[in-house]
């Protein structure tokens, strides 16, 4: 398919998610006036998340895509995170406004009015859903965008949620016991802070420059120490910059070798990597095999071993886990 075309179809998936939101905010917001109910109002909360989530991913993602300038040679690659991060924020502040409601509302029994008004918008919501992610499926097919891919995986999640408000509203109405409504209420709070936690842990990560997974840690070494005259390597660190990874580490050389053929040697491990790993920035330090510098290595490895015998301050609290 041609770049144009696969560019066309995501828009459209954004114009498509967007507007299927707005219509469902105005519904349910129309659906909870008329029947105050706390399901309903879950329901209406996540709908206002999920555009915000749309605007905000689209703005997160212009930024970071963003080439380095003068006052950012790193990138921009963080500013998706920090979206994704703000995002978690909203969505907990919404979940913990839910709870508060759904309790308030367990303590004090409200009639929820209008069923057949509640239940008539969840049905709207559930075809106009519906529709969307079968869209969002082929426009998955099509461009194998990961964006999209996870938006229609959030959407199958809410027709469940949907399903459960219309059971809510019709559980209430059976037996006249009020206290169905809150509790689903509150159970669509519990899986609203599920996926903000979610959400803020991949946004920290990013940001906190957590180190990449101890597999492909491996990996980087192992490709490292198969290249041609290498003696060893020590210190690599790496971390996401949100678009792509950065990789550090000190290569050990033959002492002997003149600084040109070291830097050829260099530059072959780093193209190894950068192939390994598309969109990679790589940093080598050359050190002479057999020397033995002050390593973050072995600063680490110390705070590990016995706490205090390491540098002050070289505590290793937050690398686990
Ligand atoms: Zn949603
Ligand atoms: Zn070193």
């Amino acid at each position: 398919m041609s770049e144009s075309r696969s560019h066309r179809l995501r828009r459209y998936a954004t114009y498509a998610s967007v507007s299927v939101s707005l219509t469902l905010i105005l519904a349910k917001l129309a659906a909870y006036l008329a029947t105050d109910s706390v399901s309903i109002l879950s329901s209406l909360i996540d709908s206002s998340t999920d555009m915000m989530a749309s605007v905000v991913t689209l703005l997160g993602v212009r930024t970071a895509l963003r080439p380095p300038d003068e006052a950012h040679r790193f990138g921009h690659g963080k500013a998706e995170a920090l979206a994704a991060l703000a995002q978690a924020a909203f969505i907990g502040g919404s979940a913990l406004f839910l709870t508060i409601e759904a309790v308030r509302r367990l303590i004090t029994p409200q009639p929820v009015g209008e069923g057949a008004v509640g239940i008539a918008v969840m049905l709207l919501s559930i075809l106009l859903t519906a529709g969307l992610i079968t869209f969002q499926r082929h426009v998955v097919t099509a461009t194998g965008s990961v964006a999209v891919g996870a938006d229609r995986l959030h959407y199958s999640g809410d027709l469940l949620m949907n399903a459960a408000v219309i059971l809510a509203i019709l559980l209430t109405g059976w037996t006249g016991i009020s206290a169905f409504d809150p509790l689903f209420g509150l159970g669509i709070a519990a899986f609203l802070l599920y996926g903000a936690r979610k959400v803020a842990r991949e946004a920290l990560n990013v940001l906190m420059d957590r180190e990449l997974p101890a597999e492909e840690r491996e990996r980087i070494a192992a490709l490292v120490m198969a290249q041609p005259d290498v003696a060893g390597m020590h210190d690599l660190r790496t971390r996401s910059s949100g678009v792509g990874a950065f990789i550090e580490l000190h290569l050990e050389l033959d002492p002997s070798l003149s600084v040109a053929r070291a830097h050829d040697i260099t530059d072959r491990v780093e193209n190894r990597l950068k192939d390994a790993f598309p969109g990679a920035e790589v940093l080598i330090h050359q050190e002479p095999a057999g020397l033995q510098d002050d390593r973050l290595d072995h600063r680490i490895a110390d705070g590990q071993g016995a706490p205090g015998q390491g540098a002050p301050g070289q505590g290793v609290e937050g690398s686990a886990g």
